[in-house]
């Protein structure tokens, strides 16, 4: 399709658009009664199972106690006739392999019966187990082919639910994937490993509060999701954002993002149409999607949910990211979840909130309001201080891709540095603690860190420092270095596990001062809350973190600067990161280098598609448009000379120069990426170093060309159409 087919026919889908279904109407049926139709719920499981039943499930999914198999056939029976009601015909285990995304193979509960006919068929083994052939996901040398058979584990504390098509509904059971020899091959089993590691510390420390609860310490996740949406017609014209889900050519277009008129503005009403029937499919899924609109640059926009427990979030936060991209598909659009699908304009994260904690207690991040309250605060508070000064390069390591290296440091997104901001009130509080002396806010005495003796700490929500990677927010701590397509699930498995190294270190330090009186708590607490600030308080920064002075600073204070995913990645299998979390059970030594092994390869695949279809459309596409032109312009000319006139062209000779320079480019890229390196570190820092920036010199040339050529010629749709026909 050329440039101006795609731009026709975009406009007609702008003006003719209907929505893909009959007009939602909830003054009929209210969100309340859609919300969580189509789960597998506490309530639709207390109604139907056997009391006993029901109970034993229910110890596994609230309290973390080991699942009782023998329920299982049950469990599984009444889930599957609660399935078919729903118009169910078929099953599957869904798991999350390396590779981010969200993975599933169907089977049909209808089995032969032997007589010519067929019964619907479903067991309790079938639910616990699943063995998919999936022996083509990345496993980074933890299996060999040969026993290439992972298998899937019911993960009982995710329910199960029903996904919708025009053609029938299916059961989705959520999984971990493991290797038969029970190594983790996806993001949910160290997760759940996680979750527990973390639980038994905080418990720990809870305890010499005297605080105890039934439930267990948790890590709570609010992931807030960034995409764009570009008229799927651009698409098929742009095989970049189609095959690579970014734009690797695009001149800039006039108007970018500087007028701040897209940020919260008013949403266009093919975009709004689609916003609602994304909310209204995960309003079925049991996902409490709340805040929706536009973000900063053109055609980029927002979804949030309400927080959830981290591993419930991150399952939803794959469901977010799925429900995102079909419904776009019916109302004639594309999502984009690239991090960096327009160069020139903001790129696209997914803030993590996080925070510890459970229904009992709430937020462990959560001042309260009573100085016992503050002083255990001001201890889980400390653990994140100490926690991230020790493993921010690890923290970064999980957000290490290809398509994030293009936000992170750029100045829109936080810098690749991890440090963390307290904001003025709270930064201040441990700096008198380090200091040896804390005063009140309001009176000015010296008042000691003790437990009964802290004064209330009124947090301010509203103090917000955006170039911050790790800032307080009141009660959570958001982590805003993530990327938009990225699962949160690695993010949240290093956050979890060294909190809970932070806080068995200090329940430790603290049983030993106390050893079980519980009136020496408050100098205990006191004494090591000034230690871990000393130590480790060259992570706290609150100031512009886009700086450069702050990047020296950074580095007069120690803190790594990995900017590039090559570098990031080996931080995995370094020897302390190996012993944290060898020593809380959440990663093998295995584990961590088939992991650093994938993501590198996953880098490295990323970068060599890229070039390779770079050097495809500069050739197919951008060349012969420009060559055209060039010919336009080289008969003007003759004409011109021919009846005297003077007929020397700037343009002729700017065309030529560039067209020239952009062969040179072109063939020193292809050379570059047809390098082979010997390992697959060598090969991400070749593509990261040398091929990169060979790809940027081929697209200067490319995007100044667009410039200059006739627009009639150009058969890119440009970032102007892509980004403003909506
Ligand atoms: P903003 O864009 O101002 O940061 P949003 O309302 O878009 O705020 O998103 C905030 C996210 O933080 C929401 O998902 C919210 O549910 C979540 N959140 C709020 N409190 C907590 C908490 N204690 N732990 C984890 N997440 C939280
Ligand atoms: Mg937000």
């Amino acid at each position: 399709m050329s440039g101006i087919q795609a731009r026709l026919n975009a406009i007609s889908a702008v003006i003719n658009y209907k929505p893909a279904h009959a007009p939602l109407n909830y003054h009929d049926t209210k969100p309340t009664d859609i919300f969580g139709a189509n789960v597998f719920s506490d309530k639709v499981m207390k109604e139907r199972l056997p009391k006993a039943v029901y109970k034993s499930l229910q110890k596994t999914i609230e309290l973390g106690e080991k699942l009782d198999a023998s329920i299982a056939d049950v469990v599984a029976n009444t889930m599957k006739d609660w399935a078919i009601e729903k118009g169910a015909t078929h099953f599957t285990h869904v798991f999350y392999p390396l590779t981010g995304m969200t993975a599933e193979k169907h089977d049909a509960f209808l089995v032969p019966d032997g007589k010519g006919g067929a019964i619907a068929e479903f067991s309790g083994k079938l639910l616990i187990q699943g063995e998919p052939d999936a022996s083509s996901f990345p496993s980074g040398g933890l299996r060999s082919t040969f026993e290439a058979r992972g298998y899937t584990a019911w993960d009982v504390t995710s329910p199960a639910y029903i996904l919708e098509n025009p053609n029938g509904t299916f059961l989705c059971i959520p999984t971990a994937f493991l290797s038969w020899t029970g190594e983790a091959l996806d993001k949910k089993t160290p997760l759940l490993r996680s979750n527990q590691a973390l639980n038994k510390q905080a418990k720990r420390v809870l305890k010499l509060f005297g605080v105890e609860s039934k439930l267990p310490i948790t890590s709570f996740a609010g992931p807030e999701q960034e995409y764009f949406l570009i008229d799927r017609n651009f698409v098929f014209s742009r095989p970049d954002l189609l095959i690579a889900g970014r734009s690797l050519f695009g001149a800039k277009s006039a108007k970018g993002q500087e007028f701040e008129d897209q940020y919260f503005g008013v949403v266009p009403r093919r975009v709004l149409s689609f916003m609602m029937e994304v909310e209204r499919e995960l309003f079925k899924l049991g996902v409490p999607v709340k805040t929706r609109h536009n973000e900063v640059a053109p055609s980029q926009f927002e979804i949030a949910p309400i927080y959830e427990v981290g591993n419930l979030a991150t399952d939803h936060n794959q469901m977010v990211m799925t429900t995102l991209r079909s419904v776009a598909k019916r109302y004639g659009m594309i999502c984009l979840l690239h991090e960096k699908p327009f160069s020139g304009i903001n790129g696209s994260g997914k803030h993590l909130n996080y925070s510890i904690g459970n229904a009992e207690l709430g937020s462990l991040y959560d001042p309260g309001d009573t100085p016992h309250d503050n002083a255990q605060f001001l201890v889980f508070c400390a653990a994140a201080i100490r926690a991230l000064h020790k493993y921010g390069a690890m923290l970064r390591a999980t957000v290490a891709t290809a398509s994030n290296d293009h936000r992170l440091g750029a100045n829109e997104a936080p810098p690749a540095i991890m440090s963390m901001y307290l904001g003025e009130q709270l930064a201040d509080v441990f700096d008198q603690i380090k200091k040896g002396k804390l005063k009140d806010s309001k009176s000015k005495g010296v008042m000691s860190v003790g437990v009964d003796t802290l004064p209330p700490l009124p947090m301010d929500p509203g103090d917000r420092n955006r170039t911050s990677p790790f800032a307080f927010t009141g009660n959570r701590f958001e982590f805003r270095a993530v990327g938009s397509s990225q699962s949160i699930a690695g993010s949240l498995v290093a956050l979890n596990t060294m909190m809970a190294e932070s806080l068995d270190y200090i329940a430790t330090e603290l049983e030993k001062a106390t050893k079980g009186d519980s009136k020496k708590l408050n100098a205990a607490v006191q004494s090591l809350l000034q230690k871990i600030v000393k130590e480790h308080d060259a992570i706290v920064f609150n100031g512009d973190g886009y700086s450069e002075a702050w990047h020296k600073e950074a580095a007069k204070r120690g803190l790594p600067n990995l900017k590039t995913t090559p570098e990031a990645l080996p931080v995995l299998t370094t020897k302390p990161v190996v012993e944290l979390f060898t020593k809380y059970g959440v990663l093998s030594e295995a584990e961590l280098k088939s992991r650093e092994e994938i993501y590198l390869e996953m880098y490295a695949k990323t970068l060599k598609t890229e070039a390779a279809l770079m050097v495809r459309m500069a050739t197919t596409i951008i060349f012969p448009a420009a060559m055209r032109y060039q010919s336009e312009l080289a008969a003007a000319c003759a004409n011109l000379k021919a009846i005297g006139k003077d007929y020397k062209m700037g343009a002729l000779e700017e065309v030529t120069a560039k067209l020239r320079a952009l062969q040179t480019a072109v063939a020193k890229l292809e050379k570059l990426a047809a390098h082979e390196a010997k390992s697959t570190h060598a090969e991400a820092k070749h593509l990261c170093d040398k091929v990169l920036p060979a790809m940027n010199e081929v697209r200067s040339y490319a995007d100044a060309l667009e410039t200059i050529v006739a627009d009639d010629l150009w058969s890119l749709p440009s970032y102007q159409e892509m980004l403003f026909i909506r």
